[in-house]
Formats: C-alpha cells, structure tokens, sequence
C-alpha cells in the first residue's frame, strides 16, 4: 500500500511533507510553483498539494537548477521547445489559433490562449506536462519524434 502511494499521481503531501521527502526547501517549491513550472493540485482551502510524481518533477527542476547551471528562463524555453502539437495531435486549424504553438519563451500550460483540446484537458494528467517523467533529457523525447 505504501507503495502504491509512492508511485501515486494522486495529491496527498502539503509542500511541508514534499520538502521532507524531495529535500527542497519550502520556499523553493513555491518559487518553482511562481515560475510556472509545477502546477499542483489545489484544494477548496487554496492549499496545495502533491503527489509522488510531482516530488519526481521538482526535483527534476531542482536539478536543472542545481547542477546544470540553468535558470528558471532556461527551464521554461526548454519546456517551450516540447511539440505538444505532435504529442496531442493537434489539427492546422487548432494549431493557429493556440498561442501555445507559437510560445518560445514559455511551456504550454501557461498559454492564455490555448486550442479547444487543451482548454477542456487538466493539465496536470497531460502527457506534455508530464514529459519529463518519461523523458528527463528533452532530446531523448526529440529522439522519439524525429
Ligand atoms: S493540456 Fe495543458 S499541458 Fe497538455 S498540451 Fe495542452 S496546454 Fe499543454
């Protein structure tokens, strides 16, 4: 059962909790919150909360940050370069309407204008969102696509 809780998508853990178990201080996980790269689920309260697989993203930033001398503008274009167009299979006419093709500077889920799949799409269950538990170097993505 433990287990399973450990591998879980499902939001269980206060940012207090994650800090503990990811070794992130709090005030970084609301920075990288604030920089638009983790989305955790929140509750009715407006507290947040965390799964397993969040901890794996955090740490997956937390490492960009930490060891390969990125920033969070670095993180973010890189998120920007992911084709969720080809992942989500989006037609030509949804692709020119999303602002989320044309963003370089920031990942999809920030885009303010998104196409009519991603509007009704939780972004947290999403595939481009959770690229990197797949893929922790975008280029084996890239790999996989081209
Ligand atoms: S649903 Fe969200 S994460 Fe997925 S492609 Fe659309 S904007 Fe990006």
């Amino acid at each position: 059962m433990v287990e399973n809780l450990l591998e879980s998508t499902s939001p269980v853990f206060t940012v207090g909790t994650v800090s503990i178990l990811s070794g992130i201080p709090g005030h970084s996980i609301r920075q990288y919150i604030n920089e638009g790269l983790i989305i955790p689920f929140k509750k009715e309260s407006d507290r947040h909360l965390f799964s397993q697989v969040d901890i794996f993203r955090l740490k997956f930033i937390h490492e960009q940050l930490n060891e390969h001398g990125l920033n969070f503008a670095g993180i973010r274009a890189i998120l920007a370069l992911v084709p969720c167009w080809a992942i989500r299979s989006c037609s030509v006419k949804e692709r020119n309407h999303c602002q989320a093709y044309y963003a370089t500077t920031h990942p999809c889920w920030e885009a303010s204008e998104k196409g009519r799949e991603c509007r009704n799409t939780d972004c947290r269950q999403c595939d481009v969102y959770r690229i990197v538990e797949k893929h922790p170097d975008i280029k084996s993505l890239l790999r996989t696509l081209i």
